[in-house]
């Protein structure tokens, strides 16, 4: 039996405004990530367009899911050049989780060379633990280093962060064009679209709740378009 599959790649973008708990000034973040869609079905039993719909449904579902997910924005203030403390943490123990994996391989390997070295006769058990301990050392400090840098970043640019200003000229620049603003803002960053993905906006979402963006751009208008996934 032939089974027909059909799947897309989504890659989603929304903007969120929130405020600099350094500076108090608001600024909104360009928030981009992925997610696959796939279904499968028999040519003579489901057609593409229901297969179609299925997917369409899928997508719409997990972009709903996406729109409640709130803490993972990534952006310098452009007001005073820091990262939000909680940008920080997150990305800090990402990070760590991330090396945990590669030092518990590292404490492995450590053991096996006390081992070899043990039964060889010369070792202790004093070196196996110095061994340990630097691996574990190591992914510590390498989780720290790659992770969002606290105080001021003078050089750091960050164009997936700005203030209202620029969000209002990018608005007026879109009712004049008729284009989209978070897929202008996302290829004024990456120049050309993502390859094999659909790019799809989510639209605003101001956290702050002070209802900055316009209606037209703001997220419900979006998530009423999608409707209401059945
Ligand atoms: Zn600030």
């Amino acid at each position: 039996m032939v089974i027909k599959e059909l799947s897309y790649k989504v890659h989603h973008l929304q903007a969120r405004r929130i405020r600099c708990e350094h500076c108090g000034e608001p600024f909104t973040c360009l928030v981009e990530g992925e997610f696959k869609v796939a279904t499968s079905g028999i040519p003579i039993v489901n057609s593409d367009e229901a297969m179609h719909k299925a997917l369409a449904k899928q997508a719409g579902k997990r972009l709903r899911a996406v729109d409640g997910k709130f803490g993972r924005e990534v952006g310098l203030c452009p007001g005073c050049r820091r990262y939000q403390p909680w940008m920080i943490r997150r990305s800090r123990w990402t990070s760590f989780s991330v090396q945990v994996g590669g030092a518990l391989a590292a404490m492995f390997l450590a053991f096996g060379i006390f081992c070899a070295v043990f039964i060889s006769g010369s070792g202790t058990v004093g070196n196996c633990i110095v061994l340990a301990s630097i691996s574990a050392g190591a992914g510590i400090g390498i989780s720290w280093l790659r992770a969002l840098p606290g105080g001021v970043q003078k050089k750091r640019k960050d164009p997936g962060a700005v203030p209202d200003a620029d969000m209002n000229r990018l608005f007026a620049h879109c009712r004049e064009t008729e284009r989209e603003p978070l897929v202008e803002w996302y290829l004024s960053i990456h120049d050309s679209p993502p390859k094999d993905r659909v790019l799809v906006s989510l639209g605003c979402r101001d956290l702050i709740g002070e209802e900055f963006f316009p209606p037209e751009f703001g997220s419900e208008a979006v998530l009423e378009q999608l409707g209401d996934g059945e």
